[in-house]
């Protein structure tokens, strides 16, 4: 049987523990996990570049070997996967407030590739509520960030807040 190759892409601006608990569901249900930072060139947004995204993502993933590749793309998702030979697309859910957007996805990319499916992961409770927004607003008043990112990206978070002052 071939591999099942599965993608999670995501802004990961920056990586947090609740997208690292969804990387150790998906290894355990995939036999390679592509953890994808998505971006806009022609309308670059967020704190970190794609290229600071991915290393941090390389370092708090290492642990997880070969299972788990680190990419980032441009352009449609359905054509990244395509590239890559994925045959699913990870997104974790949190609570409600996610479905709506999540739904909408899911739906426009089984539209675009009918082959490709999305498989959603919860995170563990103590994430529920854990967000890459939030963090950064935290981070930028100076808050304990500790409990939701890993410690390089808290130092990394912090670099980046003392630059931009
Ligand atoms: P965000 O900026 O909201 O953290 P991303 O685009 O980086 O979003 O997230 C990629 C995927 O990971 C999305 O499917 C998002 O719902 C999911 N995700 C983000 N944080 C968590 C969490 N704490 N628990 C479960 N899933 C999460």
């Amino acid at each position: 049987m071939s591999e099942r190759i599965a993608i999670y892409p995501g802004s990961f601006d920056p990586i947090t523990f609740g997208h690292l608990d969804i990387v150790r569901r998906a290894v355990r249900c995939f036999d390679h996990v592509r953890v994808a930072v998505a971006f806009n060139k022609d309308k670059p947004s967020g704190l970190f570049t794609p290229e600071e995204r991915v290393a941090m993502l390389e370092e708090v993933t290492a642990e997880h070997g070969d299972h788990v590749t680190v990419d980032s793309f441009y352009g449609l998702l359905t054509d990244y996967a395509a590239r890559v030979g994925a045959t699913t697309i990870i997104r974790g859910l949190r609570a409600v407030a996610d479905f709506d957007y999540e739904f909408q996805m899911a739906l426009m990319n089984r539209h675009l590739a009918s082959d490709l499916e999305t498989v959603f992961l919860m995170a563990d409770n103590e994430y529920l509520y854990t967000s890459a927004s939030l963090v950064k607003e935290v981070a930028h008043f100076g808050g304990d960030v500790s409990g939701h990112v890993p410690e390089t990206v808290a130092m990394k978070l912090a670099e980046k807040m003392k630059e931009r002052k």
